[in-house]
């Protein structure tokens, strides 16, 4: 086929849309079953309703072929679990019993039987359901939900795409089921899982799917040599199938690398490959590879996990490419739209300025479909979109917003030296020792006390003007001086607020910093029911004034013992909001660093001995391949430093973080230059005191001694077997009391309970020393 065909059958797709409705429909319809009111029949309606509207939506924009599947009660990881028959044994009984609450209690647990493990979606904010598989795992092919999403689209008159995860990726996804060794690797099973995606391939066929799409995004991580062998026994065998659909295989997030020749090798029709900035190298790697003769290219350019307006000339030019590159090119975006807003539509509060730099998923299907028209008709055929697109790129580019002289001349004057605390750790300690006169083993809590349905209802009355500034700050006010209160009777040695004045760690914050932007409706699935609304990143940030200092200063003044200053990190200030994509994201953590920085000078003016900053994102966005790793340590740790590097040494700066495994970060953990760090260790049995210990870290560090992830109330004798389980790891003079994570989601009797036996814990460790 010459590119001059293949561009002629350019056609527009996505893989994904988001699930929840314009209203939250699916939200309010799963969480009105879980409680009883609503039915499984008008549960079912109403996701059907939703997929129907869905399809529409897409077909209206103008979305030549529209993915089936996608759609999910909960998670699509869990979904192929039940496709492939993964069910955990403890959790067969109750689907057995009824399929749809057995998929619930797989996906939440029930009184009985715990809920799968939930993780991260490779290094977006979605969550999904780690699926688990042994020796023993029976695979059996159960279709009915893909063919009959497929079977109801094309009833509708649809082009449609099943799309599902692929079996490699689907291992690697997985976990050893409980009980099993933890080396057991799932991969393992893949001669045991192809035969049953044989039997689906086959249902979808059979059903009238002309082609099926399989997403491998765990191909575009470091992938052994054995594990790419995987992936291409994989295709080969289920490319030598009879009578199946075409398989496309998706790959999202990053370049492919290595796994790139042995997809464009496998006997499959057609790839999709992500062409964003993220992954550019695919464009240069499949050209090496010699393209994908007679093939199909699905081309990723439209950008499907940010909100931002696409570049149609870059877009263009590189669709341009790539049809030298195949025997035919469709257009999409670069992964599912799940992982953006529906619609910009109903956002009435933004400046109309500001909205032409946005796209959320209705708008991104628009993009992609005039893409696709100027590829097939030329770019003459899209000249008014092109004109239009290029003038708010051009907007956005001269924006005052985006363009904040003061802020711009501000880091580019920053030095090495502002990073970078005048005393080195050692000697700041002596000094900080002396100013704190804490005991060994010191106790303190990460931050937030528990959000009373007092302190949500005030917020809410306030939004909804039922009361007024002063009746609100009334009721922070005694939310506070009841914190403070409990931990000087309970005998906590630095002591903090609560955060009772925070609707969200990370939104508290973006909502006072000039620069950041909040939708109203822009809500994105985190996991399940839940649904985010991540603030915007889309200017060039400054603090117009202090944002935590006033009710710091006003904990402080209830008690003579120590009170911390309670921070969000300008790293995870990025990982929890859209961030901007005409710069570095370096150089925007660097402005939200600075403004932090600004606070915490303040918080240090005003008194406050201890800092703490918090970064939990900082393990989590690291970047998918280690190759890349070790450029955005350099500036994540470095936006931490400049936040906290100009502090005194008697400042004490501390830092959380909850992730169970630290091993692979411990120097940048130390190279963040904290005084102290508090991390989540109680489930783990302390194991990250010893991994931070077989690494040397130097400094002082509390792993939690209490899970606060669960309402249960440790013991002091439990909490003081974690301790002493810390000091094999952690010398005395180093190691602090802390809870795992802040107690926000808690609730009062627990909290009061829990840290009390803390504290009894701390004090009989002490009193052995
Ligand atoms: N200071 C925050 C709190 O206690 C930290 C939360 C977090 O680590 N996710 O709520
Ligand atoms: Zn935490």
């Amino acid at each position: 086929m010459t590119a001059k065909s293949a561009a002629a059958a350019a056609r527009s797709t996505v893989y994904g849309y988001p699930r929840q409705g314009q209203h939250r429909e699916l939200k309010k319809a799963v969480e009105g079953y879980w409680k009883g009111r609503v039915g499984a029949d008008a549960l079912k309606e109403t996701a059907a309703e939703l997929r129907r509207a869905n399809w529409a939506q897409l077909a209206e924009a103008g979305i030549d072929e529209v993915p089936t599947g996608d759609f999910s009660y909960y998670d699509h990881v869990l979904d192929t679990s039940v496709m492939v028959g993964a069910v955990p044994s403890r959790h067969r009984a109750a689907v057995d019993a009824d399929p749809l609450d057995g998929y619930f209690a797989m996906a939440r647990g029930n009184q009985d039987v715990a809920p799968l493990e939930m993780t991260k979606w490779f290094d977006t904010n979605y969550h999904y359901l780690v699926p688990e598989l042994g020796p023993d795992t029976v695979f059996t092919a159960d279709s009915a939900k893909q063919v009959a999403e497929l079977t109801e689209a094309l009833a509708l008159g649809h082009t449609a795409r099943p799309v599902l995860v692929g079996p490699v990726t689907y291992l690697l996804l997985a976990k050893p089921a409980p009980g099993v060794a933890e080396e057991f690797e799932p991969l393992t099973l893949l001669d045991r899982l192809l035969p049953v995606y044989a039997e689906v391939l086959g249902a979808l066929r059979a059903a009238g799917a002309e082609w099926v799409q399989l997403d491998e995004p765990a191909l575009v991580q470091d992938r052994s040599p054995a594990e790419l062998n995987a992936a291409a026994r994989a295709y080969r065998d289920l490319g030598a199938l009879t009578d199946r659909p075409k398989l496309l295989v998706a790959s999202y997030f990053d370049r492919l690398g290595e796994a790139l020749p042995v997809l464009a090798k496998a006997p499959v029709e057609g790839l999709a490959l992500d062409f964003t900035e993220a992954a550019a190298a695919n464009l240069d790697d499949l050209a090496a590879v010699g393209g994908l003769p007679g093939k199909r290219l699905v081309a990723g350019v439209v950008n499907g996990r940010n909100i931002w307006i696409n570049d149609h000339e870059k877009s263009l030019a590189t669709l341009a490419t790539l049809l030298g590159l195949a025997g035919r090119v469709d257009v999409a975006a670069s992964c599912s739209l799940l992982h953006v807003p529906l619609d910009t539509a109903p956002e009435r509060d933004l400046d109309p300025q500001v909205l032409r730099w946005l796209a959320f998923a209705r708008q991104k299907t628009a993009e992609i479909v005039t893409l696709a028209k100027g590829l097939a008709q030329g770019t003459g055929a899209v000249a008014a979109e092109i004109a239009a697109n290029r003038a708010a790129l051009a907007s956005r580019a001269d924006s005052r917003l985006t363009r904040d002289p003061a802020v711009r001349a501000r880091t580019a004057a920053v030095t090495e030296a502002d990073a970078r605390r005048p005393q080195p750790y050692p000697e700041r300690a002596v000094t900080q020792r002396e100013r704190l006169r804490l005991p060994l083993l010191p106790t303190t809590t990460v931050g937030s006390f528990p959000q009373t349905g007092e302190v949500r209802a005030a917020r809410a009355g306030l939004r909804a003007g039922r009361i007024d500034a002063a009746g609100y700050e009334e009721r922070i006010a005694a939310e506070i001086a009841e914190v403070i209160a409990f931990q000087e009777k309970a005998g906590i040695d630095v002591l903090v607020h609560g955060e009772a004045e925070r609707n969200d760690m990370v939104q508290y914050f973006a909502e006072q910093l000039t620069g950041y932007l909040a939708t109203q409706h822009g809500w994105v699935q985190s996991y399940g029911t839940r649904y985010v609304r991540p603030p915007v990143l889309a200017g060039d940030i400054s603090r117009p004034a202090p944002m935590t200092v006033g009710w710091t200063t006003y904990a402080q003044s209830l008690t003579e013992r120590p009170v911390k200053g309670m921070l969000t990190g300008p790293v995870t200030m990025l990982a929890w909001s859209f961030v901007r994509d005409d710069q570095p994201l370096g150089e925007t953590a660097a402005q939200v660093a600075l403004a932090l920085r600004d606070e915490v000078a303040d918080l240090e003016a005003a008194g406050t001995p201890v800092i703490q900053v918090d970064e939990p994102a900082l393990r989590e966005t690291l970047p998918l391949r280690a190759a890349d790793r070790p450029a955005y340590l350099e500036w994540a740790t470095r936006a931490f430093r400049l936040t906290t590097g100009g502090v005194a040494p008697a400042t004490q700066i501390h830092t959380h973080m909850c992730y169970a495994e630290f091993g692979d970060i411990v120097q940048a953990i130390d190279d963040l230059d904290a005084d102290v760090i508090s991390l989540e260790a109680a489930r783990s049995h302390m194991e990250v005191a010893h991994e931070l210990a077989a690494h040397g870290y130097p400094r002082e560090a509390g792993p939690g001694v209490y899970d606060i992830h669960s309402p249960r109330v440790p013991g002091a004798e439990e909490a003081a077997a974690l301790l002493r389980e810390g000091l094999a790891a952690i010398p005395a003079e180093r190691l602090w009391v802390n809870p795992d994570c802040g107690l926000k989601t808690r609730g009062w009797p627990e909290t009061r309970a829990s840290l009390e036996n803390l504290v009894a814990a701390a004090r009989t460790v002490r009193a052995a020393l």
